[in-house]
């Protein structure tokens, strides 16, 4: 039987995304509305993805009594000492605006040669249960930016990703290659380990 698990996240492109990687292992994901829960900002104050990861998944399963999943994600630049890291979807101010993050991650780094302009897209993904278990686990992808938006898929920074090995952008590549290399996938790729050595014990 699959079992159902709430999804903290509001992010629809980060469900559908999550969606299609853990139906591959017996998990069925529905979202908050779906699952009736009203509609709550959770504050992410944390100052790592871990933090904000942890407390999204965990105020959620508080509210509905039931297990969660969550994703607390970003991009770390390297010339930019990391940034916008954990503030990635309010990089430029104004809460999820892509094109505005987009343009002011280029203004930032336009001067930088392409070798220098290195950095990875992170997930930390935490699955709580009733009981209150934990499982946070972490999934990277290493890559350059560019500085022209190429592509109109995905979703974020997307446009701007070239992954280590590939000579297109997350925006570029076809959803099920970006699933199966992505730090969404990989993170995931950990979870469905801790979970089997769980089902284990
Ligand atoms: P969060 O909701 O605080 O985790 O914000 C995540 C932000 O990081 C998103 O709004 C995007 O800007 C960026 N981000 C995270 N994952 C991805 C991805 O897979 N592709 C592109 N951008 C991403």
């Amino acid at each position: 039987m699959k079992s159902v698990i709430i999804a903290a996240t509001q992010n629809k492109n980060k469900i559908r995304e999550i969606e299609a990687i853990t139906s591959q292992f017996g998990m069925s994901i529905i979202s908050r509305d779906e699952a009736g829960i009203a509609k709550v900002e959770i504050e992410e104050d944390g100052e790592t993805f871990e933090e904000n990861s942890c407390k999204k998944a965990y105020e959620i399963m508080k509210m509905c009594g039931k297990t969660t999943i969550a994703d607390d994600s970003g991009l770390e630049v390297d010339c930019l000492d990391g940034a916008p890291g954990v503030y990635s979807a309010r990089f430029a101010g104004c809460d999820g605006d892509d094109e505005a993050n987009n343009r002011k991650l280029i203004g930032l780094i336009k001067d930088v040669p392409y070798e220098e302009r290195t950095g990875r897209f992170v997930s930390v993904i935490t699955m709580v249960f009733p009981d209150g278990e934990t499982i946070s686990v972490r999934g990277e992808v290493e890559g350059h930016i560019v500085l022209e938006r190429k592509g109109s898929n995905g979703f974020g920074y997307d446009p701007l990703f070239v992954p280590l090995g590939y000579d297109k952008t997350f925006g570029e590549l076809e959803a099920e290659v970006k699933n199966k290399i992505s730090h969404r996938a990989n993170a995931l790729e950990i979870l469905k380990k801790r979970l089997q050595q769980r089902e284990e014990l």
